[in-house]
């Protein structure tokens, strides 16, 4: 199928983007395309404008620094993924992105994209929601910061109004010496997740667990933390009884019902055993980090 007639604007700031959106209730966003074209190829979505923003000074860039990562809305994917200065404050993003569709895809589509499109099986929302990141959005009312458990509301739904333009994205650091890891159940690589998991995990002193966060994508209509399994973990020696409880108490978080891909059940039993060896991968990584800092 062919898109419905729509407009075109590419403006040079963001106030005149900002207000060509205000200007029209049916306007949106253009950024990567990756998600929005497709959508409009197959008349899912019916824009009246579409307002380019890849030629606003100002949205490209990411900056590493003590407060965390800075990343402007015209970032790309793959920008992020292989940017060494990430790669190095926070490993963890390279190891979530790599799942994210293809590199063609990962090429063109954005960052900030990712996090407005709001599809509850996406990894970048997880990857916000685990770190405990924000948003930066301006409107004609100015610039306000959303927390991004605040920001993903529902299905493809965010916190966002219709006539603000989401800057930039705030992930933060890893704390030091934590261990980190992500994976997913997919029917193919570069499918969304049917169900991924990512967690942080910091060890003390005696090796049991200080500080735990876990979230998950694929199991209901927005990110999810999993704060029941972190207070379960938190302070163990993550044995194989504290993962099972922990697995356990998770179980009631998955609400996506039975789809064509997967039953409910299912998407619980890999809940349960993503939680189970990511929680495992992660305290190993952090076993290594705290080992590398005792010698050095
Ligand atoms: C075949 C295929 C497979 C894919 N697989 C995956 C996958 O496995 N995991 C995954 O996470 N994604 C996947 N994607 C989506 C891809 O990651 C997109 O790049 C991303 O979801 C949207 O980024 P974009 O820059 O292309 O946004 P666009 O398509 O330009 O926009 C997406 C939506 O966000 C809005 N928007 C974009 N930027 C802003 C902004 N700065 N402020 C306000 N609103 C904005 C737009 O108005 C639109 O509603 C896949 C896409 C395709 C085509």
């Amino acid at each position: 199928m062919k898109p419905s007639i729509f407009g075109y604007e590419a403006p040079t700031s963001l106030e005149d983007a900002i207000r060509l959106l205000a200007g029209d209730t049916d306007a949106v966003v253009l950024a990567g395309g990756q998600t929005l074209l497709p959508a409009m190829n197959f008349r899912a979505a019916n824009p009246s404008l579409l307002v380019d923003i890849q030629h606003i000074q100002g949205l490209r860039g990411i900056a590493v620094g003590a407060d965390g990562i800075v990343v402007k809305a015209m970032v790309r994917h793959r920008e992020f993924e292989l940017d060494q200065d990430v790669l190095c404050a926070n490993p963890l993003v390279a190891e979530v992105i790599q799942h994210v569709a293809h590199v063609p895809i990962r090429t063109r589509g954005t960052v900030v994209g990712s996090l407005c499109h709001a599809d509850p099986s996406a990894e970048i929302p997880l990857l916000l929601v685990l770190l405990g990141g924000s948003v930066i959005a301006q409107g004609p009312s100015g610039t306000r910061e959303i927390a991004a458990e605040d920001f993903f509301q529902s299905f493809l739904t965010t916190a966002r109004s219709h006539d603000e333009i989401v800057i930039e994205a705030r992930f933060p650091l890893l704390p030091r010496r934590a261990g980190w890891a992500f994976d997913e159940v997919t029917r193919r690589h570069g499918d969304y997740a049917v169900v991924g998991v990512g967690c942080v995990v910091s060890l003390d002193g005696s090796g049991c667990a200080e500080r735990v966060r876990l979230a998950a994508c694929g199991i209901a209509d927005r990110p999810i933390r999993l704060k029941d399994a972190e207070a379960i973990l938190t302070g163990t020696a993550l044995g194989i009884s504290d993962l099972d409880a922990a697995a356990e108490a998770s179980v009631a978080a998955v609400t996506q019902p039975d789809d064509i891909n997967v039953s409910q059940s299912y998407r619980r039993r890999a809940l349960g055993a993503l939680i189970r060896r990511m929680v495992v991968k992660a305290a190993q990584r952090a076993g290594s980090a705290q080992h590398a800092e005792s010698v050095a």
